[in-house]
């Protein structure tokens, strides 16, 4: 796998941008930020770009060339992802493996709603990630109500900085390390996506993974046992409890922020 470096092509989405605008024929294949992503400045295209002061994730594309490929990059360095993608979501995700590294730990929250009620949920989603979280560019995660719908928002957090990211269901994620001289799960870990049980015993063995209806919904109520029974479960350590008034805002706390921490 090669990335087809043109020699006198810079390196970075900052520079590759700004090299691209020299360009008289922009369709032979220069890497450029994706159109609507950070630093596309779409319809203002002779702004000035510098360097962010802070890593902030964006999208490169490869100008002209079909089907499009991906590549992760930063607007505060010159990183980029060393592996393309014909998805743009996964190069989005890459980046932020860059930017905010920890943002597949973040709880997953109702998507934004119409406007009117998205202050309110501005609100109870920034109290439920870390401070300052969303003032450096972080992602918010959210829970799409069609599952098709796997598009990156680029602006679309709280603050208007970073990326509104679809919230992944467990199953899409690395299998965790094998559960010898382990403890049993508690029973809420073998909970699938929608809240429900996969296995009735925590001593079965793990049945293989298999695709789930995609038709899942989430059911609240037990979500919300759920989120006091793992706040129980690992004071002050993987879940911090939510106070009560911003539990709303919580759709599901994803199980791999109990694998990230075991390693
Ligand atoms: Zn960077």
């Amino acid at each position: 796998m090669s990335h087809h470096h043109a020699v006198n092509e810079p390196r970075g989405a900052v520079a590759r941008q700004l090299h691209y605008r020299t360009l008289a024929d922009k369709q032979t294949g220069a890497w450029a930020i994706y159109i609507t992503h950070p630093g596309n400045q779409l319809g203002r295209a002779h702004e000035p770009l510098e360097l962010a002061d802070t890593h902030l994730p964006t999208v490169l594309f490869q100008v002209g060339r079909h089907p499009h490929r991906f590549r992760g990059a930063c607007l505060g360095c010159d990183w980029e992802s060393d592996r393309d993608d014909t998805n743009v979501l996964q190069a989005v995700e890459a980046a932020h493996d860059h930017t905010h590294t920890g943002w597949r730990t973040m709880p997953a929250v109702h998507p934004q709603p119409p406007a009117g009620r998205a202050s309110t949920w501005a609100k109870q989603v920034t109290a439920a990630y870390p401070d300052g979280w969303f003032a450096r560019g972080g992602p918010v995660l959210t829970i799409r109500p069609g599952p098709a719908d796997r598009r990156p928002l680029p602006g679309r957090a709280p603050g208007g900085r970073g990326y509104d990211l679809p919230a992944r269901p467990p199953h899409e994620h690395p299998p965790r390390p094998p559960p010898q001289h382990r403890r049993p799960p508690p029973s809420h870990s073998s909970e699938g996506w929608n809240g429900m049980p996969e296995s009735s015993s925590p001593d079965a063995p793990r049945p293989a993974p298999r695709p789930r209806r995609s038709r899942a919904r989430i059911n609240h109520g037990q979500l919300m046992r759920d989120l006091d029974a793992i706040a129980a479960a690992h004071p002050g350590r993987t879940v911090a409890p939510v106070p009560a008034r911003h539990r709303a805002a919580l759709g599901h706390v994803e199980r791999w922020q109990r694998s990230g921490s075991s390693r």
